[in-house]
C-alpha cells in the first residue's frame, strides 16, 4: 500500500470524451431538433483538456479572464477555436477583449461598447451579446432589462460590432423561478430579434440548469463543470 494519497487524476481524453457525449445525449433530450449549441466554458481548465475536447469536435470555448485565455490562445494558436469571453468585462481590457475573442457575451453597460468597437477597428466584427440580469439582483452582473434597447441601438452604431442576442445567469433557485427566468429572457429576446435581423442567439443555462435551459428556448448553453470535472479555485 502506498504511504501518501494518490491526487485525483487529471480529466484524460476518456473521461472527457464521455461526460461530452453524455452531454450531447442529454442536450438532444431536451430538444430533438438539435437547436442548442454547446460552449465548453474552459476557465481555470488546462490548454491540455481544451486541446482534448477540440479532437473530439468541440469548436466553441468560453473564458472569464482576459489575461487567462489570452495565454491559452497563445497555447492554442494552431487550433480553428472560436473564443468567447463570458466574464464581467472591465472598461480597461475592453480594447484588449475586443482583438481577443470573437464574441463577447457579457455587455452590460454603455461605456464598454464604444471601447470595445473602437478596440475592433480593422478586423472583422465583433459578434456580441447583452448580458442581462434577469433576475434584478444588485449583486449580479448584467444590465437592468430596461436598459436592453438602449444598449442594442448603441451596439448597432458601431460598424465593427455585429448584436447576436443576449445571455442570463439566472440567480441559483428552484425551478419553477429559473424557469420564470428563462421565459422572461425569451421574451426580450424575441422582442430584440424582432427589431433587429442579426439577432439570433439566446445563452443561458449551465451544468445545473441547461436541460431546463433549453426547454425555455436557449440556443447556447455554456457547460463548465458538468463536461470538465470540478475547476480549480481562482
Ligand atoms: C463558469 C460559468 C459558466 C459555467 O458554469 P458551470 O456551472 O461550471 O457549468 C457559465 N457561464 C458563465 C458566465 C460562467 O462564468
Amino acid at each position: 500500500m502506498s504511504e501518501t494519497a494518490s491526487p485525483l487524476p487529471l480529466p484524460t481524453l476518456p473521461a472527457l470524451a464521455i461526460r461530452l457525449q453524455q452531454i450531447k445525449s442529454r442536450m438532444a433530450a431536451a430538444d430533438a431538433t438539435d437547436r442548442a449549441q454547446l460552449l465548453a466554458v474552459s476557465k481555470l481548465q488546462s490548454s491540455a483538456a481544451i486541446r482534448e475536447l477540440y479532437a473530439l469536435g468541440q469548436r466553441d470555448f468560453g473564458e472569464n479572464y482576459v489575461q487567462e485565455a489570452e495565454q491559452k490562445q497563445q497555447e492554442l494558436a494552431d487550433l480553428d477555436i472560436t473564443w468567447h469571453l463570458i466574464g464581467p468585462l472591465q472598461s480597461n481590457k475592453a480594447a484588449q477583449a475586443a482583438r481577443l475573442f470573437d464574441w463577447v457575451q457579457s455587455i452590460d453597460r454603455a461605456k464598454i461598447v464604444p471601447l470595445l468597437g473602437h478596440g475592433r477597428q480593422g478586423m472583422a466584427p465583433l459578434q456580441v451579446l447583452i448580458q442581462v440580469n434577469v433576475d434584478d439582483e444588485h449583486s449580479k452582473s448584467g444590465c437592468v432589462p430596461d436598459a436592453i434597447p438602449g444598449l442594442a441601438d448603441l451596439i448597432q452604431q458601431q460598424p465593427n460590432l455585429c448584436l447576436r442576442g443576449l445571455m442570463a445567469i439566472p440567480a441559483p433557485a428552484d425551478q419553477d423561478a429559473r424557469r420564470q427566468a428563462f421565459r422572461k429572457m425569451r421574451e426580450w429576446y424575441q422582442q430584440l430579434s424582432e427589431r433587429y435581423p442579426t439577432v439570433d442567439t439566446l445563452s443561458m443555462g449551465m451544468s445545473d440548469d441547461f436541460e431546463l435551459a433549453i426547454r425555455e428556448g436557449a440556443n447556447v448553453i455554456r457547460v463548465g463543470s458538468a463536461l470538465f470535472g470540478a475547476r480549480k479555485s481562482a
